[in-house]
């Protein structure tokens, strides 16, 4: 987890957001909000100072670059294996939904791109955005670019599938995939920080609580480390948890208002005392001694 991509955006509930990410619906439909209201009607997708000069389609992927972009640049290619990697994890049927990638030759470009169609929108190294009609994703190129675009480009691929996916499972998602391939989803920054606070005492595992996050400028470094954490667990522990997460999203694709996963957990586990006791071993078996 990154402080500068850290949400504080105070959108309206019910907004599809995440790190760095806005859902921008059509105007009836969130009249009270006057921040996706502005963004809305900006025309961003027909800015002239949009990335132009190249443009590379892969996979569902289209990457329009300031820059001359070669098909085989490896980032090109890791990003257009991420999609078959986050499909087959969670169990996710392959869309053909573009995912727009707009990238910026430097901040200052960025940011005033940022600026000018996003109002209001705090910066940050990195965004998503969900339209009516497109799925986007802006960044800067800068050193840390792969991993912000696997982290962005993962919350494209899951929106294209599960467009009601809950906040905290979106952004424990995409924090799983930001890593390199080998690493299978193992976040070392998060491990780090939750054995910590297992050792301070203040970890309070609380599945329950995350699902009640609707908001992103509600999500602290602690909601983004446990939310990684309850995906890394159910992935990597028993085939019967990863079931349970992919039965879940499965569901959440025909009903956003579908169970809960705390509420299928808790059956599977034998109750939420078992359940979070488990998460808790599977950090302490990851922290370095
Ligand atoms: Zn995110």
């Amino acid at each position: 987890m990154h402080p500068l991509r850290l949400p504080h955006l105070a959108l309206v509930a019910g907004l599809v957001a995440g790190c760095a990410q806005i859902a921008v619906l059509a105007p009836p439909r969130l009249a009270d909000s006057s921040l996706a209201r502005a963004a809305a009607t900006a025309g961003w997708a027909d800015a002239t100072e949009l990335p132009r000069r190249s443009e590379v389609v892969a996979g569902q992927l289209v990457i329009h670059a300031d820059f001359p972009l070669a098909e085989q640049h490896r980032m090109v290619r890791d990003l257009e294996a991420l999609r078959a990697d986050v499909s087959q994890r969670l169990g996710l049927p392959i869309s053909d939904e573009p995912v727009h990638l707009y990238l910026f030759e430097n901040q200052e470009r960025y940011d005033a791109f940022a600026a000018r169609h996003f109002p209001g929108f705090p910066v940050r190294r990195a965004f998503f955005i969900e339209t009516d009609t497109r799925l986007a994703v802006f960044a800067p190129w800068q050193d840390r670019i792969a991993e912000d675009l696997r982290h962005e480009t993962t919350h494209g691929y899951v929106h294209a599938v599960v467009p009601g996916v809950p906040l905290w499972l979106d952004e424990g998602i995409a924090e799983y995939f930001e890593l390199p391939r080998g690493e299978q989803g193992r976040h070392a920054d998060h491990i780090a920080h939750l054995a910590g606070r297992l050792l301070e005492g203040t970890w309070r595992i609380d599945l329950a609580r995350l699902e009640s996050l609707h908001s992103p400028g509600e999500l602290s470094q602690d909601h983004y480390a446990e939310s990684w954490c309850w995906v890394h667990w159910l992935l990597h522990s028993t085939p019967e948890r990863k079931k349970i997460l992919q039965d879940y999203l499965a569901d959440l694709r025909r009903d956003a208002k579908t169970a809960p996963l705390s509420a299928r957990l808790t059956h599977l586990e034998g109750g939420a005392v078992t359940c979070n006791a488990a998460l808790r071993a599977h950090v302490e078996s990851m922290a370095p001694r």
